[in-house]
């Protein structure tokens, strides 16, 4: 019953398969998979396991998809926010929040929490210009005493997403809190077309060594980028009414991506 009591409560179907690349991001956030299966073996023999991991790089480059693949192989609920959702609440919203959220998680135990965009709430304290100040305050100081409140055996995972570690306030990043680091970085040409041929499985491609081109052609490309311009060039597969996706197809999405005009041109009925 308790189960699906808050709105943020997922199962995630992600699993490592779906996030390609980040080989040793990967290794690391794996490790977390055994305890959160069986935490009482850890817990038998004393071993205290990280609860706060930051996962820092640039955007898109699958910081969610990770924290969700984590939850979606070990198979545990799956609690998320993002720290933009608190930016204009009211004093006092935000940490109530927060408060239920790692409740929620404690109750559903094992699980894990992701928190997105930390930065806008984690940024260093008193520097803020009032307004929303206080409560951003308020907020990140209620997500401190969470994680201070775990005890070494409760198997809630705490991870946290931010493009800008160099903003965040130390205190987080102090011992028992975010005291775990794992780096994504952009994909070089190698991950690039391992992502390419994870989100055009379902596509119909005129030829798939089509994306061996698109993957040598995309240095800088973040892997969101990569999935938006598949998405762009079977939108316009389908204005030429054609059955299948093209190489020239695939080059005019790749130059429309670069140039930033995609978002304006999302599906519309
Ligand atoms: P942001 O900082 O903007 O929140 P993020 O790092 O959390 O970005 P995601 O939201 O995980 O990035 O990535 C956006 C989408 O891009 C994902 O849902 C996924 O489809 C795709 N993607 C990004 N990186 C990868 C990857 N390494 N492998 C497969 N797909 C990826």
């Amino acid at each position: 019953t308790g189960r699906f009591a808050t709105p943020t409560e997922q199962r995630s179907p992600v699993t490592f398969a779906d996030v390609a690349g980040q080989d040793q991001a990967k290794k690391e956030v794996a490790e977390l998979v055994e305890f959160l299966r069986e935490p009482e073996r850890f817990g038998k023999v004393g071993a205290e396991v990280p609860h706060g991991v930051l996962l820092m790089g640039p955007p898109g480059t699958g910081k969610t998809l990770l924290a969700r693949a984590l939850a979606g192989e070990a198979e545990v609920p799956f609690f998320s926010t993002s720290g933009s959702e608190f930016i204009e609440v009211f004093v006092g919203v935000g940490a109530g929040r927060v408060r239920r959220m790692f409740e929620a998680a404690r109750n559903a135990a094992p699980a894990v929490i992701f928190i997105d965009e930390l930065d806008s709430i984690g940024r260093t304290r008193g520097t803020g210009l009032g307004g929303g100040h206080d409560e951003r305050e308020q907020t990140l100081n209620q997500i401190l005493a969470e994680l201070d409140g775990f005890g070494g055996k409760e198997a809630v995972v705490v991870l946290a997403a931010t493009n800008r570690p160099d903003v965040l306030d130390p205190a987080l990043l102090r011992p028992g809190r975010f005291d775990r680091h794992v780096i994504l970085n952009l994909p070089d040409k190698t991950a690039r077309r391992a992502i390419l041929d994870i989100h055009a499985r379902d596509l119909p491609l005129a030829d798939p060594a089509d994306l061996g081109t698109i993957a040598e052609g995309t240095p800088g490309f973040s892997g969101a980028d990569l999935k938006n311009l598949l998405n762009e060039a079977a939108i316009q597969a389908a204005r030429r009414r054609a059955a299948t996706i093209t190489g020239a197809d695939l080059q005019e999405a790749r130059d429309k991506v670069m140039m930033g005009t995609v978002r304006t041109l999302a599906i519309q009925p």
